[in-house]
């Protein structure tokens, strides 16, 4: 599939009401106080990658959706 001109694919998890959108923190050269981008207000963890965005997200079917999810999730192996 081709790239709509102007998006950029990064990483995006949710719950079904929020999503949290991952990707590449600044480096020490580009943002040197933090200013851009602040890990520890961000809740970033010290492995992987970096909190650009937590996101409230009110729909339906995201909300089902993700409870579809969890269910599979924690669904007992028979
Ligand atoms: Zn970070």
């Amino acid at each position: 599939m081709a790239e709509p001109k102007g998006y950029h694919r990064i990483e995006a998890w949710t719950n079904g009401v929020r999503v949290v959108l991952l990707g590449d923190a600044p480096d020490d050269e580009t943002d040197p106080e933090c200013e851009m981008h602040n890990c520890d207000a961000m809740g970033c963890s010290s492995l992987g990658h970096h909190v650009l965005a937590r996101l409230w997200v009110d729909d339906q079917w995201l909300r089902q959706w993700a409870k579809e999810k969890t269910a599979a999730q924690t669904e007992e192996p028979t």
